[in-house]
């Protein structure tokens, strides 16, 4: 480590304001809509913005390009079947591993918190921070902090909170949220970072990458020196050490980590690894998955607050351990969505994602491990709808890097919402009426046949153009082209 953490005293203490003409960061919207609107409200209102698709389409087709070249020539799948192996292991294994992690932290002095649920993990982060006597949190990336909604609940305790990776840092100055696991402006163009960054500096910048990055690092920088608590995620969490491994590009997990007098990392349970050795599995699929790289930039194995020989560091560190909904899965049809390490690829290759964006979804998550967790995590009544939202391509289950099968997985989830009744009663009923009739020889062969009749009635040069009766939503950007029976 380079720089030395600025101490009470020395100069540079918590709570001086932001360079002049920063605005205070935005409280984002809610993190949560799916009790307030449909997905697909969420999926039409998103279409209306003919450059996201386009954005995403470039972003991720760029992603998957470099994901294909960094594993040429090697045996590919015989990694992701190691890692397959190793984080079904761990997942069937987690009350031992956890409680071997708990241990050994605790032996280098981290303190270990628990957090049943979001309300809790809220509570502890932010109990945290008071009895520091906190007045400024920098933050890095964390999925685990979104699905918490945790910036809120910090700002209502007074709280100035900053994030620190330039995608969230941009999100969290739009009042807006991540829309991508790896990418969270993946939605945003670089227009629209320019107009926001001169409004802040009250000045035009130039539509260039190089100062617009300067720009931010120069306010960001003001705000690592002068927190008091950093806060950031944990990709990993080694069993047999008791450390944390965090995977970043900017370098800001590490200025998070180790400038504040203070670091809490928010991690969910199912981050385990047995060993150290297994991040020889893990971190190239994460990282290749994640972002085509070999490696990404900083890789940092956290061990612990600063020790007495040491000139760097946290003089604590926690770590408040998400339960989330996670535990309620473990030995049950839907464990294997534990197995999730988080690097975004089925995202990339979803045919849905790639039209919709990340906001469709509703939640946290989006893309086909967001319609997978965001029931399991939010719940079947308000998040159920989401296993529809995909063609059941498998495109998914052939990027995952350790081969969650997810298309079973949301098969499961449908199966699920069938079984409590929680599609529309209209739905069901037809359905039900369908089976009925269907069981029949002859009243199959008589709808059949009513169908092609109406059908031959309806189309004009053997293609139904027109909106039909009880089809509505679905023939209404789409064609018939009716067959010639052989
Ligand atoms: S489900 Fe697989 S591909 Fe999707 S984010 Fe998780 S690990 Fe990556």
């Amino acid at each position: 480590m380079s720089a030395t953490a600025p101490r009470e005293g020395e100069g540079i203490v918590g709570g001086q304001p932001l360079p002049d003409g920063w605005a205070a960061p935005a409280h984002r919207p809610g993190a949560d809509d799916l009790a307030s609107t449909s997905f697909a409200e969420r999926a039409h209102e998103n279409l209306q913005r003919p450059f996201q698709r386009t954005a995403i389409a470039n972003a991720t087709d760029h992603t998957v390009k470099a994901l294909q070249e960094r594993f040429e020539g090697t045996d590919h799948d015989a990694l992701r079947e190691e890692a397959r192996r190793i984080r079904a292991h761990a997942i069937a294994n987690l009350p031992a591993y956890l409680e071997q992690w708990v241990d050994c932290a605790e032996a280098r002095g981290i303190t270990v918190h628990f957090a049943a649920d979001e309300a809790e993990a809220r509570r502890l982060v932010a109990g945290i921070c008071t009895d520091a006597g906190a007045a400024r949190v920098v933050k890095s990336k964390s999925m685990a902090s979104e699905e918490i909604a945790l910036n809120s609940a910090l700002e209502d305790a007074g709280l100035d909170v900053v994030e620190t990776d330039l995608g969230e840092f941009v999100v969290q100055a739009m009042g807006d949220r991540p829309s991508h696991v790896i990418a969270p402006i993946l939605h945003r163009t670089a227009g629209e970072v320019r107009e926001l960054f001169s409004a802040m500096a009250g000045e035009e910048l130039p539509e260039d990458p190089v100062a617009l990055t300067s720009f931010a690092r120069e306010g960001l920088r003001h705000a690592f020196l002068t927190a008091d608590v950093g806060i950031s995620g944990g990709n990993f969490l080694i069993a047999e050490t008791g450390e944390v491994v965090l995977v970043t590009n900017e370098g800001n997990g590490r200025l998070t980590t180790s400038l504040p007098r203070v670091h809490i990392a928010l991690v969910g349970i199912e981050k385990l690894l047995p060993r150290r050795s297994d991040l020889a599995v893990l971190l190239p699929l994460l990282t290749g998955h994640g972002t085509g790289q070999r490696i990404t930039t900083y890789v940092s194995v956290l061990g612990g607050a600063r020790g007495a020989t040491e000139p760097d560091g946290p003089e604590q560190m926690h770590v408040v351990l998400l339960d989330g909904g996670r535990s309620a899965l473990l030995g049950g049809e839907f464990e294997e969505a534990l197995h999730c390490i988080r690097c975004g690829a089925c995202q990339n290759v979803c045919p849905v994602y790639r039209q919709v964006g990340g906001h469709a979804y509703g939640w946290v998550y989006g893309g086909p491990i967001g319609a997978v967790l965001t029931p399991l995590f939010r719940g079947q009544a308000d998040g159920g709808e989401l296993s529809h939202a995909t063609t059941l391509c498998g495109a998914c289950d052939d990027i995952c890097p350790v081969k969650i099968p997810l298309h079973d997985l949301l098969l499961g989830l449908r199966r699920r919402r069938v079984a409590e009744d929680a599609a529309p009663v209209s739905e069901r009923i037809a359905f039900a009426a369908w089976g009925l009739a269907w069981r029949h020889p002859l009243l199959y062969r008589a709808t059949t046949g009513a169908a092609r009749a109406g059908l031959a009635l309806a189309a004009q040069n053997g293609v139904v153009s027109r909106r039909l009766p009880g089809l509505g939503r679905w023939t209404a950007t789409r064609d018939l082209v009716l067959g010639r029976r052989r």
